[in-house]
């Protein structure tokens, strides 16, 4: 067994970032742990298993530098890191309005601490912000220097607050504590290992057209989204890291391809070559009429970064994988 001494020796020297992934077995944190290991990082992923999945870690475990732990984020944690990846929240609206309590303290409660650990650490400290801090936004294209327009106590509010407000206190604890933070805000992604049951309109329309069942178009299916392909995404929350020091954000990261959801279903129904018809049903309360992010801001700061994936190779590969599944 000398090589397994000899590796683990060469390893120890070799890899000097440790990085924590707190919702590191969610969907986007399972794709950014696989990264940051493929790239010869020590990697601990922190969930609680709320939407996450084991399954979605399993094929990691052989990495020698990769561990799991359950842990809530509300509650305080001590680990030695010197990068952190705050993506633990849920992030469907299934899921985070399932207990919109919890998902508030997840936001805040989870940032508080994480900022906290960062702070002792001296370690730089990424959260995972999200477009829904502009509400249902009347500038469009969305630009990170709009406030926003969010219903502070509706249904996505639970949501969409908690992040407004960890983005607060990401930006406090740097003017206050100096720490350095990188926030970035996320545009809808999709990719190989969305949940089947979490209710995104992708995972749905994909699914139902896999089954033969109509596609359920909310509202008049006119609203918009622009969806990103993961890989794009985990590309440029790996840039983001190793941004400038003095480099904050906010920044916008998604695909600026917009669509609405009739096109969307007729595409998905064309790629599966489906017979299903649509069926529509009410609109849920505060659903954005339109989301597209401007990335001029992400292109400067992170060398030329733009979305690679369009969206009718991005959606073949989740078909695949969705097939996959069944
Ligand atoms: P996800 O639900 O797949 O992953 C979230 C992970 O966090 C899960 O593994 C879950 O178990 C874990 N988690 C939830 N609460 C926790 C807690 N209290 N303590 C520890 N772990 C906890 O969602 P995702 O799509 O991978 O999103 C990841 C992050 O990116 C979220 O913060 C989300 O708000 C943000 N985001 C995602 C999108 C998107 O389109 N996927 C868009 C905008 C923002
Ligand atoms: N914390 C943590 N891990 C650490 C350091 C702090 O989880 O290594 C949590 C702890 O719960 C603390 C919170 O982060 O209350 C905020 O820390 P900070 O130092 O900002 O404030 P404190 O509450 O300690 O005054
Ligand atoms: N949507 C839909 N059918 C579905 C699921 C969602 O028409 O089966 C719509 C939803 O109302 C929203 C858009 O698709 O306008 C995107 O929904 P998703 O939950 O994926 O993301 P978010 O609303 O958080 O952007």
């Amino acid at each position: 067994m000398w090589f397994v001494h000899f590796y683990n020796e060469v390893y120890k020297l070799a890899v000097v970032v440790k990085i924590l992934v707190t919702g590191g077995a969610g969907f986007l944190g399972s794709h950014l742990c696989e990264r940051l290991l493929v790239a010869g990082h020590e990697v601990l992923c922190v969930d609680n298993f709320f939407t996450g999945s084991k399954k979605n870690v399993a094929h990691l475990m052989h990495y020698f530098n990769f561990e799991v732990m359950r842990h809530d984020v509300t509650f305080p944690l001590y680990v030695e890191v010197n990068q952190i990846y705050n993506l633990a929240c849920p992030a469907s609206p299934i899921h985070y309005q399932y207990d919109p309590v919890q998902t508030t303290k997840t936001s805040v409660h989870g940032a508080i601490n994480m900022l906290g650990l960062a702070k002792r650490l001296n370690a730089r400290i990424l959260q995972a912000s999200t477009s829904e801090v502009y509400g249902d936004p009347e500038i469009h294209p969305q630009i990170e220097n709009y406030w926003g327009r969010v219903n502070p106590i509706g249904m996505r509010s639970c949501y969409d607050e908690g992040k407004r407000c960890a983005e607060t206190l990401f930006f406090d604890y740097w003017r206050q504590h100096k720490i350095e933070i990188k926030v970035m805000r996320i545009f809808n992604t999709y990719g190989p290992k969305m949940y089947p049951n979490d209710g995104r309109v992708v995972s749905n329309f994909i699914i139902q057209a896999l089954r033969g069942e109509p596609l359920s178009i909310y509202g008049d299916g006119l609203q918009t989204r622009s969806f990103c392909y993961v890989d794009d995404l985990i590309d440029a929350m790996i840039l983001m890291m190793s941004s400038q020091v003095d480099f904050t954000g906010p920044l916008n990261i998604g695909n600026p391809s917009e669509i609405n959801m009739l096109e969307l279903a007729e595409l998905v129904i064309k790629l599966t070559s489906s017979k299903s018809k649509l069926v529509f049903k009410p609109l849920p309360q505060d659903d954005p009429r339109q989301r597209k992010p401007n990335i001029e801001l992400a292109k400067a700061q992170l060398g030329g970064w733009e979305p690679k994936v369009c969206l009718l190779d991005g959606l073949r590969e989740t078909i695949k994988y969705f097939q996959s599944q069944f």
